[in-house]
């Protein structure tokens, strides 16, 4: 026997049959039982066994798999899952899952033909969002590491030194909304900004970026010796989903020639719906945009993407030369520009492929479809509270995010009451802060959660509210 392929194929073949089957089942039943239950301390010890010096066969651990793992799930592929924004998957991602693993492709380079999926998967997403054909991107983890991509490209575009000069004493400064997420401070502190160096703009009462504020500030942070370099929008903020003015933004950034910046993260995939489409005006202006295919495009995790208009900046930023990864004109090692110019990995998952087959195979109709079928359910739910006495609906449904308080519950308690809803697997919405009052907050990016779901959810509200308030 040579290496760790099977001497009994047929075994692992039926083993493999076996497991498709299990997986199959699963995917199609999924909305039975519990959205979320908790994991038991006897599971979790269970699977502390130590690095097992003799094999375990694959058998066992499948079985060790459907026992301890399966069942205590995160619970987003469940159509009652409504918190955070996740996606919930398909089966089709999950076939093309096991189909990129069975090439293992390293997509950081070289000539072969994943990467070719993975530049046709970025000329799609540039169309999707009315980017020029001509732009680059890569597929990274999530929206956090494509946000923090755009703020390395924009800020060597502003200034190439940086690259070999560190950001030292840097005075350089970008902005973006208090409702921006947590992932673009987080970007500037790993950048070596410091997280200060994202200046928060206000927002207006409809929750987008007030664009006098920003206009101020620039103005303001240029007097004092600030070097403002960017500025990012946000198209589907995730407290309560609102659209920042794109086409405003702009405007303000090619004044001071700043980058234009938009973390698009799920609000991207409402470019496929014409119901949305003015409201998203201007996001194909961007000179870099944050997105992710494994939330409302359903691809499952993880898939983020970053697309940027001018591929030379993009590569600027990244680009190395090594003699041990030398670019050849032809053979294996040809191909350039290579994935790993457009950010900081070099070795890379064939990621494009569970992207390709899911958006290929539903098509852009279905999937403006599918956007539009959330936010749908998303208008019922909001409906449905607006109706309710002792429910307030805290701000205004722009596309599939509902965020509502409960009347004589105090924040504490509407915390509970949501620990509690997660813990009667019934229903799982998270929590958001809105004008400084705890909400409830159900998004709507599962293509499985219809008004069932979210009556359920409600009803169960209710009930618990009831109880508490005595
Ligand atoms: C989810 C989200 C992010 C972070 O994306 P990840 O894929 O979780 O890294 C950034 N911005 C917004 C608006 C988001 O909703």
């Amino acid at each position: 026997m040579a290496g760790l392929d099977p001497e009994d194929w047929s075994g692992i073949r039926a083993m493999g049959h076996q497991m498709l089957d299990a997986l199959f089942d699963r995917m199609e039943h999924v909305g039975e039982g519990p959205v979320w239950r908790p994991m038991p301390q006897a599971a979790r010890d269970e699977l502390r066994t130590g690095f097992p010096a003799e094999g375990t066969s694959l058998e066992e651990l499948h079985e060790r798999f459907t026992e301890l793992v399966v069942p205590y799930g995160n619970g987003n592929t469940h159509p009652g899952f409504m918190g955070w924004v996740h996606g919930a998957g398909t089966p089709v991602g999950m076939l093309a899952e096991m189909l990129a693993g069975g090439m293992n492709a390293n997509c950081g380079g070289r000539s072969h033909a994943a990467n070719e999926v993975e530049r046709e998967v970025i000329r799609w997403a540039l169309s999707m969002v009315g980017m020029p054909e001509d732009g680059s991107g890569c597929l990274v983890t999530g929206s956090s590491m494509a946000n923090f991509i755009s703020i390395i490209t924009a800020s060597r575009a502003r200034d190439p030194l940086l690259r070999r000069h560190g950001v030292g004493q840097s005075r350089m400064v970008g902005y973006a909304a208090t409702t921006a997420h947590g992932c673009l401070p987080r970007a500037y502190d790993l950048a070596g900004f410091g997280s200060e160096a994202l200046r928060r703009v206000p927002v207006t009462g409809d929750h987008r970026m007030d664009l006098a504020a920003l206009r101020q500030m620039i103005t303001e942070d240029r007097q004092s010796g600030l070097v403002p370099f960017m500025v990012a929008g946000t198209a589907g903020t995730v407290d309560c989903g609102a659209i920042d003015d794109l086409q405003g933004i702009e405007a303000i950034a090619r004044e001071n020639g700043l980058w234009f910046h938009v973390d698009a993260a799920f609000g991207a995939l409402a470019c496929l719906s014409s119901r949305f489409k003015a409201q998203l005006s201007g996001i194909e202006k961007a000179d870099s945009l944050a997105f992710d295919f494994h939330k409302w495009a359903q691809v499952p995790y993880d898939a983020g993407c970053v697309l940027v208009r001018n591929r030379e900046l993009h590569a600027a930023a990244f680009a190395q030369s090594l003699d041990y990864l030398t670019r050849e004109a032809r053979g294996l090692a040809s191909g350039a520009p290579w994935f790993c110019d457009f950010g900081p990995d070099l070795s890379r998952g064939f990621r494009a492929l569970k992207v390709w087959m899911t958006l290929g195979h539903y098509g852009s109709q279905r999937m403006g479809q599918m956007v539009e079928e959330c936010c749908d359910v998303a208008q019922h739910l909001a409906r449905c509270v607006q109706a309710t006495p002792g429910l307030v609906l805290l701000a205004p449904v722009t596309l599939n995010i509902v965020c509502f308080g409960i009347e004589g519950l105090s924040d504490q308690g509407v915390s509970e009451l949501v620990q509690d809803l997660h813990e009667s697997g019934v229903a799982a919405p998270s929590t958001t802060r809105i004008n400084g009052r705890l909400a409830v907050r159900a998004a709507i990016v599962n293509h499985r959660t219809t008004t069932v779901d979210t009556d359920r959810m409600l009803d169960a509200v209710i009930a618990l509210a009831a109880d508490r308030r005595g």
